[in-house]
């Protein structure tokens, strides 16, 4: 496959959308991270790595960070206990909701919106001394870079205007479905939406849920091909916000967006595809990010399905 050709191909036809969306600025620092930003990358299992654009630039992954912290939650509590603190149901609500949480009695509806990606902050701070690192050292294993860091100007800016989040674990907080402390929870929460990475290190993080959980850089069984097959389908189901099926519809991939305008999605047994533009459509999905990736599965003629 011509995988180079169909980025620059991808690149020339996206172009008139890049500057379309609308930046997410309820974080200051976000707010100011210029609209024509685009980069993609395709990173495949036999070890060959295509960019385009503005691929080796770092970026807020913010919410694609969700899907690492699912993956160390669940290794923490197990299954059973994750799942009744949290459900598994796309929830066709925005992400920072906060009247679904009331009507289902704290139980967050999936562990990708905000409400759901405290809990799983929750179980990791109850299983680890230095919940951070734990996230941090996870993500440059699963990427085999250890550079990796966290932006930690973004982490107190989204800290300065958090306060849906914090009204979230609050609420969480008096149904019993948080364990620690509030604040230690939001500042966990808000450090690893703030780590910085680009799409080439998504590439390579994500590789390792289209390899069965095995990752193809350590050799290690990060986590076991049932629990691949279980996060890959909550992407799926669940990833990108309340436009889930829009994109299941257009890209046919298991994804997960974040609203820095990242989007990392991947073809089991093949490849992991990302891109960032960082301008928003109003479900909060990159939106010349989600082109691009509905038109590499259209040119390439590869989907789950
Ligand atoms: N840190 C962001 C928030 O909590 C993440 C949102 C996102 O990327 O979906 O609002």
């Amino acid at each position: 496959m011509e995988y180079q050709q169909i980025l620059e191909e991808i690149h020339e036809e996206v172009k008139p959308f890049i500057e379309r969306g609308k930046v997410a600025d309820y974080i200051p620092k976000l707010a100011a991270v210029p609209k024509n930003k685009f980069g993609m990358a395709v990173q495949t299992l036999d070890g060959k790595l295509f960019t385009i654009g503005d691929a080796h630039e770092h970026f807020s992954i913010q919410s694609i960070s969700k899907a690492y912290t699912l993956t160390l939650a669940l290794q923490f509590a197990g299954e059973e206990a994750l799942w009744k603190r949290v459900g598994r149901e796309p929830s066709g609500n925005p992400f920072n909701s906060l009247v679904q949480l009331e009507y289902e009695n704290g139980i967050p509806r999936n562990p990708f919106i905000n409400a759901g990606a405290l809990v799983l902050v929750d179980v990791i701070l109850s299983h680890s001394k230095d919940a951070g690192q734990t996230i941090l050292n996870f993500v440059r294993e699963r990427s085999d870079n250890p550079d990796i860091n966290f932006d930690m100007e973004v982490a107190a800016s989204e800290k300065s205007t958090g306060f849906r989040n914090a009204a979230l674990a609050n609420f969480l907080k008096s149904y019993g479905n948080l364990h620690n402390n509030v604040e230690d929870v939001l500042d966990t929460y808000f450090l690893q939406c703030s780590l910085h990475m680009n799409c080439i290190d998504l590439a390579r993080s994500f590789l390792v849920l289209a390899n069965h959980g095995l990752s193809p850089w350590s050799g290690k069984q990060i986590v076991t091909k049932s629990q691949a097959k279980r996060i890959n389908s909550l992407m799926l189901t669940c990833g990108t916000y309340d436009a889930v099926g829009d994109f299941a519809y257009r890209v046919g991939l298991p994804g997960k967006s974040g609203i820095g305008g990242g989007i990392a999605a991947f073809i089991p047994g093949r490849l992991c595809v990302t891109v960032w533009s960082p301008g928003l459509n109003s479900n909060g999905n990159s939106l010349a990010g989600t082109l691009a990736l509905e038109l590499f599965t259209t040119k390439t003629g590869m989907s789950i399905f």
